[in-house]
């Protein structure tokens, strides 16, 4: 149950006052641990045995409870929902509003509504949850999670209290991953705009990715026969992506000699960028920019990666 290191600052912020909310609000980044922290937050709520950080013991009846299912926590997470879509149901929040109605389970204690992904909650589960919002019962809780909050209606936002979930730093990323026992993937985190836990949740596609990038390594030597169609059949804008993050740290080191997301491959990068033309260079980021933006489009995927790879080779002298 324990938190992430980066997260403990936050926690005994989030955690030192008693004054209590009726609906919470987790913003941030599935890959710095959000889920986690909401979730241990509304274990907190049903603990009887806090610790003296305000964590949840682990060791109670109700922490034991909470291990499979617990009657006074509730908890919606889209991507276990009905595979036919991943919103959020108004029938869904219909029960949550049942579940919030019917008398504190026997033993008392606070109820606690955890739903994961708010930002996929249909027009009609927002509100439907907004009425809960406006009336909610005594000693119930409601705590969101989002990736997302610019998705969230600006009603629901108001009702609730914002929490940010933070980010680790470079460092504790790092000891993470060491600890973890991922310590060689460590040169790869920027690649994952540094969170580990996406890192460690993508790890077949950075085998992928290294293949990948062994072939963009040979600057005007690529060769479009390479190009296997596990490349594109998967994710093709996480392949984009990669592009776009390798375009860029040779635009970047043509600029300031620094390299951002390939820190690990700047002999490569450095050798690459001194031998652009700029303007080509210049040419390639809009191109590339281009197809990210429609690379979630049913576009020919095969067409435009081998047009972007044409373009790849002939900015090298
Ligand atoms: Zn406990």
């Amino acid at each position: 149950m324990s938190l992430f290191s980066w997260q403990e600052g936050a926690w005994s912020q989030l955690t030192k006052n008693n004054k209590m909310h009726h609906a919470y609000l987790f913003v941030g980044a599935s890959g710095a641990g959000l889920e986690k922290f909401a979730s241990t937050f509304a274990q907190s709520l049903i603990c009887n045995k806090l610790k003296d950080t305000n964590e949840p013991c682990g060791i109670c009846q109700d922490c034991q409870w909470l291990l499979t299912e617990h009657p006074n926590l509730q908890v919606i997470d889209n991507s276990a929902e009905d595979s036919s879509s991943n919103n959020i149901s108004i029938e869904s929040i219909r029960n949550l509003k049942r579940f919030f109605e019917l008398s504190s389970h026997q033993i008392g204690g606070n109820k606690v509504i955890l739903i994961h992904n708010a930002e996929s909650l249909t027009l009609n589960a927002a509100n439907a949850l907004l009425k809960i919002l406006e009336e909610p019962p005594e000693n119930s809780y409601l705590i969101l999670t989002t990736n997302s909050i610019s998705a969230l209606l600006p009603t629901i936002i108001s009702r609730c209290l914002i929490v940010s979930c933070p980010k680790p730093t470079n460092e504790e990323a790092r000891q993470f991953l060491k600890l973890e026992g991922h310590e060689n993937l460590s040169s790869q985190l920027p690649l994952f705009n540094n969170l580990p836990l996406d890192l460690i949740a993508n790890q077949s596609d950075n085998e992928l990715f290294e293949t990948i990038i062994e072939e963009f390594k040979k600057g005007k030597d690529f060769e479009l026969m390479t190009i296997e169609s596990k490349w594109l059949s998967g994710d093709f804008s996480a392949i984009i992506s990669l592009f776009q993050k390798w375009i860029y740290d040779i635009f970047l080191f043509k600029l300031t000699t620094k390299s951002h997301f390939f820190e690990h491959k700047k002999e490569n990068i450095k050798k690459l960028s001194n031998n652009t033309d700029i303007s080509k260079l210049i040419r390639l980021v809009k191109s590339v920019n281009n197809i990210k933006s429609i690379s979630n489009k049913p576009i020919n995927k095969e067409l435009a990666f081998d047009n972007l790879m044409i373009e790849y080779k002939n900015i090298f002298k």
